[in-house]
Order: C-alpha cells, then structure tokens, then sequence
C-alpha cells in the first residue's frame, strides 16, 4: 500500500494543507486538499473517498475536484462515509445553495457524485479494498475506519477524543500495519481539546494503551499548525510507541 500525504494538519497557512491521503492512486482519506496537493493528472484517478465526517478541513477540495474532473472523467465519485456523515455534506453543502447538487450533474441519472453509505462496524468492498467504519467520540457525527488491502490493513482514527472501539477494532486485527492518529492540540491546551473533542499529546498515549500493540508504527496528523513545534517535542518525550509525525507531500510505502 502506497499512502500519499496530501495534506495532514489540522487548519491552513501556506505552509500547512488540511486533512487528505491517497491510498495507492485512487482512494482518498478526506479530501481537505485533494486539489491544492494533487496535480490536475492525478486528480482525474481519483474514483473513491472515505469521508470521516463534515468539518471543513476534511471536505473543502470536494467541490473543487467534482469541478475539475466534470467532463473529462468517464467513471463517478462515490463518497464512503456512515450515514449521518452523508446526508450531512448532501444537505449543506451539495444543496444547490453552497454548491451544485452534484449528485444530480449531469444528469441524475448519470450522476458525477455518489453518496454510498457505509454501515459502521461492517465490512464493505471499496475499490478493491475492505473498509470498516467505525463511530468515534467528535463534536459531530465521525466515524475513523480500518482498510485492508488483503495484506496489510490500515487504522486511520479520524477526529476524535478518547474513544474506545476503534482501537479495540484495530488490536484484534492481526495484519494492522500502520495507524494514522489525530494529535491536535499541545497538552497545555487540554481545555480545546476536550471542548472540541480532540486528543492533545498528553491524552494520546492512553489511546495507544487501548490500542495495545506497541509494534505498530502512529502516524500522527491534524496537528494545528500555530503549535506544531509544541506537540512535536511533547510526542518526541512519548516512550514506548513508534511515534512519528506526518508533513505534507511525504509519501510511505507499507
Ligand atoms: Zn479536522
Ligand atoms: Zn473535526
């Protein structure tokens, strides 16, 4: 499995892109910046994305991408995501009002966009991969999820404070491979992160006790950028896991 990092923080400067990542050539992870981090040509692979759930930095290049691949692709875009998550996105920003109905463009019966909705907690074939959503503890309906190619699978938590399945899920899947774990505040900011329900890096080391399985490498995204250098050194004084941050435009190999 080849993971394209498109974007990995949580908010924008130049410097920083919101929450993306390609899986081999044409899944996505969220789509915080599937256009600002992806050439035109690679765009036009995309077929598939697994949506955590509504927040701007995870679904703002969706209408962008629709746009720029209208008309030249011959497949659609089918968005994954738990229920709530897609009638969502389809009443507040598909609504004719924020953005086009795309999933009636060109026609409805020819539709670029497709809602498809996954059933937390069961597995379902997506692009050729197993996908498993899975509800977690945000301030809006989220669901993180688990993609298995048939080799390797991989944890990806979405946004989320303290939560307990998803890290049940990913011990008792025995070809876990790599986790990608939302950090977004600095542990001074506990107060944020429990408002907006995020984990800081004190409360991440209890998630990975939950998770149980200290071989597996964290990669940690949606840090804020106004405290990236913060979080960084507060992760780097964590013993015990093989923690490591994301920047955009890296790309790993599983
Ligand atoms: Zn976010
Ligand atoms: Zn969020």
């Amino acid at each position: 499995m080849q993971l394209r990092v498109l974007g990995c923080y949580g908010g924008e400067t130049p410097d920083h892109r919101t929450s993306s990542f390609l899986v081999d050539d044409s899944l996505l992870l969220d789509a915080g910046s599937a256009c600002s981090g992806l050439p035109l040509e690679d765009q036009l692979k995309i077929k598939h994305i697994l949506l955590t759930h509504t927040h701007m930095d995870h679904i703002r290049s969706i209408p962008f991408l629709l746009d720029n691949v209208l008309g030249k692709v011959s497949h659609k875009i089918t968005i994954w995501g738990i229920p709530e998550v897609l009638e969502l996105l389809h009443d507040n920003l598909f609504n004719n009002m924020i953005w086009p109905d795309f999933t009636k463009i060109p026609t409805p019966e020819k539709a670029l966009l497709v809602l498809n909705p996954l059933t937390p907690g069961q597995e379902t074939d997506v692009d050729g991969y197993k996908v498993t959503a899975i509800p977690v503890n945000h301030t809006v309906p989220t669901a993180g999820f688990i993609v298995d190619n048939g080799e390797m699978s991989l944890l990806y938590s979405g946004d989320t404070a303290e939560t307990d399945e998803i890290w049940k899920a990913g011990n008792e899947r025995a070809n876990l491979k790599v986790v990608l774990a939302e950090t977004s505040f600095p542990a001074e900011m506990a107060k944020f992160g429990d408002l907006t329900k995020h984990l800081t890096s004190e409360n991440l080391p209890g998630e990975l006790k939950k998770l149980n399985r200290p071989e597996v490498p964290v990669y940690i995204y949606h840090t804020k950028p106004a405290h990236n250098a913060t979080i960084k050194s507060e992760l780097a004084a964590i013993e015990g896991y093989d923690i490591r941050i994301m920047a955009d435009g890296e790309s790993y190999s599983f």
